[in-house]
């Protein structure tokens, strides 16, 4: 029986790697991917040479069967996704599971997620929160708002570029005027945080790149 490795990969800046994971990249027989290119371009950087194959949770079964069959057959396997620890907001969690239900080994080599680089820099007491990965984005919006109205720890989630201004602006209008924190692009050039009451950060965010929202309760 393989081993299902499940890498952390950086979320912006390529140093941002363990030596335990770049090991583990170079000694296993395929990379299970989301997408190739972006998968290739962290292993351009390490000079890594390695057979990918690109996995999606929602691809055909088949893929999963291919997959724990390579494993069952002996070959090491490495899970990554394009960014972050791989399974949190992203596919692969089906593949996990499955490699358990066959009796294969699963081993984390732990790296970086958003959520928890965020978090680690808000400032907020971090003991405990509630991370929500995406909001929804029309069903069950109202009623998931309405829940947070009881919610008594920090509330973390992901946001994209396109509705981080639609979700701030709910904020305030269902939550009340909320400290928040807010942080794009963590690790990368243009890197910046937001940190103060929604109604102030909502007229200063800017409607790029990627986000990680923080509601202090
Ligand atoms: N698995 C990843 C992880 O562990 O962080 C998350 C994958 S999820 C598909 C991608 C979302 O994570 C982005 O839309 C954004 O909300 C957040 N994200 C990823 N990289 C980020 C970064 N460098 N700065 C801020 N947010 C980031």
């Amino acid at each position: 029986m393989g081993i299902l490795y499940v890498v952390g990969t950086p979320i912006g800046n390529l140093k941002d790697i363990t030596l335990r994971a770049l090991e583990i990249l170079k000694s296993v027989d395929l990379i299970a991917c989301e997408d190739t290119r972006v998968t290739a371009k962290l292993l351009a950087r390490y000079e890594i040479n390695k057979s990918l194959l690109s996995y999606h949770q929602y691809s055909k079964l088949q893929k999963i069967d291919l997959l724990i069959s390579e494993l069952k057959n002996g070959k090491n396997i490495a899970l990554v996704s394009d960014a972050g620890t791989p399974t949190i907001s992203d596919p692969g969690d089906v593949l996990v599971n499955e490699a358990y239900k066959n009796n294969i080994k699963v081993i984390i080599i732990p790296g970086v997620s958003a959520c928890i680089s965020a978090i680690s820099i808000s400032g907020f007491n971090t003991n405990e929160f509630v991370f929500l990965g995406f909001l929804p984005k029309k069903k069950g919006r109202e009623t998931m708002f309405k829940s947070l109205q009881e919610e008594k720890k920090l509330i973390v989630f992901y946001e994209s570029p396109f509705r981080i201004k639609k979700t701030l602006s709910d904020i305030l209008e269902k939550l009340g005027d909320k400290e928040v924190f807010v942080a794009r692009e963590l690790t990368k050039i243009f890197e910046e945080v937001y940190r103060g009451k929604v109604s102030e950060i909502m007229e200063k965010v800017k409607e790029k790149g990627e986000f990680v929202v923080i509601i202090k309760n």
